[in-house]
């Protein structure tokens, strides 16, 4: 195995040359799975399911292992692993993979909300573990969208100001490793509060945000009738329980929204669309991997 290890120095993570990010993990599947599978999103898939992940590559270890150094008296039995396992690593990569889409794509450009307008206050739960997943699967705190949904959300921003109220917001752009890891995570009966990985999420698309309003004056975010990925009634947009008042702020944020092309979710009030989000794909770039542009440079 070592010698197979050192022949291929390299982990194919994304389809690049690039030295392993995290070795605990990495360091077992980067090297040989892509080399295989001539495909990397099952390497990005496992590498964001913790436990069962790690389980999962031990078993591709074992078995490369045995299939990489046959005895000579055991060729057909070495043969017969071989074909085994590329059956389970094509299952993998039917079951690990991004969903391929067909057709004409804009092309991608995500913008981070708060280079646009550092008054946007972020609230990122998914990179702490205060979220309904219990772990932090965002590296950073950190929210993007592409840039036209962006720009529509900097605009709902600034007419809230009038009144006093700016957005905070909790989540954009999404890594599709995590959509997949948060339906992999979740009850049968909550799943449909979560998005279904074989067809992709607005939030992969960079075209979905979750977001609530704070109070210009205390910083603080206001009363709504529900918490924020709260799997209940009162998520609902049309729950009509709560405080007169929650029901008054959600229904200025939606309207707010909708004004600049956003749709609204029936279950999840602070869950919006960009109407545009058909006309990009799915994506799977950590945050890191985000090219922003660079700042204008001042005229000379
Ligand atoms: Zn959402």
């Amino acid at each position: 195995m070592s010698d197979l290890k050192a022949s291929l120095p390299l982990n194919l993570e994304n389809g690049q040359s690039q030295p392993a990010r995290d070795p605990k993990i990495m360091g077992k599947a980067g090297f040989y799975l892509p080399i295989l599978l001539k495909s990397a999103t099952v390497v990005e898939s496992l590498r964001r399911l913790p436990k069962d992940g790690v389980d999962f590559m031990i078993c591709f270890e074992l078995g490369l292992e045995r299939t990489a150094t046959p005895r000579r008296d055991d060729r057909m039995n070495g043969m017969l692993r071989i074909l085994l396992l590329c059956g389970i690593l094509f299952q993998a990569d039917t079951w690990g993979a991004i969903p391929r889409e067909e057709g004409e794509f804009r092309k991608p450009e995500l913008v981070e909300l708060i280079r646009l307008d550092p008054t946007i206050r972020l609230d990122v739960r998914y990179a702490t573990t205060n979220n309904f997943a219990h772990r932090a699967v965002y590296r950073e705190a950190r929210a993007f969208l592409q840039r036209p949904a962006a720009e529509a959300l900097v605009r709902v921003h600034r007419a809230l100001a009038r009144q006093g109220l700016g957005l905070m917001v909790f989540d954009g752009y999404r890594p599709w490793s995590v959509v997949k890891l948060f339906w992999d995570i979740t009850a049968e009966k909550d799943k449909k509060f979560v998005a279904d990985p074989r067809r992709g999420s607005t939030h992969s698309r960079g075209c979905a945000v979750d977001l609530t309003l704070y109070d210009v004056k205390t910083g603080k975010p206001v009363e709504m009738p529900g918490g924020y990925d709260e799997w209940s009634e009162r998520s609902a947009i049309d729950y009509s329980g709560g405080t007169p008042e929650a029901r008054r702020h959600r229904e200025l944020l939606c309207s707010a929204m909708e004004v600049e092309g956003f749709i609204h979710a029936p279950a999840e009030w602070w869950h919006y669309t960009y109407r545009d989000w058909e006309l990009y794909r799915n994506m799977n770039l950590d945050f890191s991997e985000i090219k922003l542009p660079a700042p204008a440079r001042p005229a000379d």
